[in-house]
């Protein structure tokens, strides 16, 4: 109970106070003057006034006003969980209103713990939860990941009949996803009358969640010819970045088109995707400018653009940019180290590389984690000190994963460094092809040809003879996928025909197939046609057939590239006056009059 000088002192602030002035004379609170009174309220201390008044006049045993007090605390930005659950505590009889706003309250305020708690209490209370209560409860197990929870309320929304409510229905589709349950999310989602914007937007960013990529894009053609023509922003964010991660530039770009014609305005939020997915997918000059142009940048715009120049290795820009974000006050987070210190080891800036790499955590306390650490072993290796790179893996805090390990393995071929060579590929746990190569290389550059035939041995033996490079091209908004010795797309034969085309030209320009790529025991000419038939050839003989008329062919590769398909697009990117754009793993290789941006180191 509030105590008399706490009134009163209440008192002496209402008497300055026009408003509450008038209540305090009429000595009685009709029900709509306090409720337009607390909508016009806008702190709590004007709440508190208010809430002294109410049990003044001895009103508060109506749950009229406590209720609505409770409602006002609990959902205003500028309100009090804490104030509302006293006021809360005071009521004898809440209803399903009250309950549903104080979970909602605290969901809203970032603690779904206490929001299952006030569930249980209002089961315990025997208050019966509405349509308005489960989508709410429901956000709470989906921030909780509390899948359990999550499970024992779908089945009272069954016990109750509430499970064709299509608010419920989209809620459940979205928590399942985020829990990783898809199949629960699609179950919910196929059982539904009436799918809405929503349902198919919670779907599709569950999958986006799971990186399950190419079932987003199938999901949102899906949706078009259900008749779902409506789209949202956050909808087009889960896409674009779904495009971006599979290397789908041309869909992308038709996604744009498409929003440049139908939203006046794009939120920073979409502007960013966009930039992320014309610089991941190759096209930095497009991302740059499409940045340039955006009006508000936050954090992640930042963050995006100096990640792409990581990429490419364009370490002006992102120092820049990187000043360009203190400037503006925002704060620069692990991914922004990241893509500096890799535009450092693409510049060859050691000094710089270290002076960041300690700025991060002096300046802006960011404790480095395994991928800053293989940006150092990147950056140190390809400046030849690779006795440094690995002095730098063995101080590491934290257990050093392949990426370190590969990273290592490439300066090692690289420099010629053995021993370190050898011990890095026995430390990476998933070795695949291109580790091999590299380790066989190393071999055969000291000639220890037993052990070159050991790792060819291995190979085989580890069933990867089969698991070779699969490369995809896009062409006018469609992929197609080649694997190495392909020979069953439709235009299969002229493909090879093409192949022996350009070999032919090639050879002009002194191209000699290095044989030593092959790793399977196999006479020379073998090697030669294994070589010819490696994925990434086909694709580029592929497109070269097929878009005569662009300047860009863009390949993504799910393994490392090998040493000849590296020379070889060299030279065809010079041949034939195309600039070829290869995605391999996590390095951008842009093929452009017989160079490569990666200038050899990959
Ligand atoms: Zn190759
Ligand atoms: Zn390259």
């Amino acid at each position: 109970m509030i105590g008399t000088s706490v009134l009163r002192q209440t008192h002496v602030l209402m008497l300055q106070d026009d408003h509450f002035q008038n209540l305090e004379c009429n000595h009685s609170f009709k029900e709509q003057e306090f409720i337009s009174v607390l909508k016009n309220c806008n702190s709590i201390a004007e709440i508190k006034q208010i809430h002294a008044q109410v049990i003044k006049l001895d009103l508060i045993w109506n749950s009229l006003y406590a209720n609505n007090l409770v409602v006002t605390c609990a959902l205003s930005d500028w309100g009090s969980m804490d104030y509302a659950c006293s006021i809360f505590q005071q009521i004898d009889d809440p209803d399903s209103y009250v309950f549903n706003s104080l979970i909602r309250g605290h969901v809203k305020n970032m603690n779904p713990e206490d929001a299952l708690y006030v569930f249980d209490e209002m089961l315990e209370r025997g208050v019966v939860p509405d349509n308005f209560t489960f989508p709410i409860l429901l956000k709470a197990c989906t921030n909780l990941r509390a899948i359990k929870e999550g499970n024992q309320i779908h089945a009272l929304i069954f016990k109750l009949g509430l499970d064709h409510d299509v608010y419920i229905q989209n809620s459940l589709i979205n928590m399942y996803g985020k829990c990783k349950e898809i199949q629960h999310s699609y179950a919910v989602f196929h059982n539904m009358e009436e799918r809405t914007l929503s349902s198919w937007s919670a779907l599709i960013s569950s999958h986006s969640g799971l990186g399950m990529f190419s079932d987003c894009l199938d999901l949102f053609r899906g949706m078009n010819e259900d008749g779902c023509r409506k789209t949202d922003e956050s909808l087009l964010v889960s896409v674009i970045s779904a495009c971006t991660h599979l290397g789908f530039l041309d869909l992308g770009r038709s996604l744009h088109a498409y929003l440049l014609r139908n939203f006046s305005k794009l939120n920073v939020a979409v502007e960013t995707s966009l930039v992320d997915l014309y610089v991941k997918c190759g096209s930095i000059e497009k991302g740059l400018s499409l940045f340039d142009r955006m009006n508000v940048k936050n954090q992640l715009s930042y963050s995006v653009m100096i990640s792409g120049f990581g990429l490419y290795g364009g370490f002006h820009e992102a120092h820049k940019l990187f000043v360009e974000m203190i400037e503006l006050g925002l704060q620069p987070d692990h991914v922004v180290y990241v893509g500096l210190l890799s535009s450092c080891a693409h510049a060859g800036s050691v000094e710089l590389g270290l002076e960041f790499f300690d700025r991060m955590r002096l300046e802006h306390g960011i404790e480095p984690t395994v991928q800053h650490y293989g940006c150092m072993v990147d950056l140190l290796g390809r400046a030849g000190k690779v006795k440094e790179a690995f002095a730098l893996i063995e101080g590491m805090s934290m257990e050093p994963n392949d990426v370190v390990w590969r990273s290592l393995l490439t300066s090692c071929r690289l420099h010629n460094e053995l021993r370190l060579g050898e011990i890095a590929a026995k430390r990476i746990l998933l070795l695949n092809v291109g580790d091999f190569t590299m380790l066989s290389d190393l071999y055969a550059r000291n000639g220890m040809w037993d052990d070159v035939a050991a790792v060819r041995k291995e190979i085989v033996e580890m069933g990867l003879s089969r698991n070779l490079g699969k490369c995809t091209v896009e062409m006018k908004r469609r992929v197609y996928a080649f694997v190495s010795q392909d020979r069953s797309h439709s235009d299969s034969s002229r493909i090879y025909e093409m192949i022996h085309q350009m070999e032919w030209q090639l050879r002009f320009e002194r191209y000699c197939p290095d044989l030593s790529q092959v790793l399977f025991d196999v006479d020379d000419e073998e090697k030669r046609q294994l070589l010819s038939g490696h994925s990434q050839k086909l694709a580029i003989a592929f497109a070269l057939l097929n878009n005569s008329g662009s300047r860009v062919i863009r390949i993504v590769r799910n393994v490392r590239m090998c040493g000849d398909c590296h020379a070889y697009t060299k030279l065809v990117s010079m041949i034939y006056e195309k600039e070829i754009v290869v995605k391999d793993r996590n390095v951008f290789h842009r093929f452009r009059d017989g160079r490569c941006s990666c200038r050899d180191y990959w």
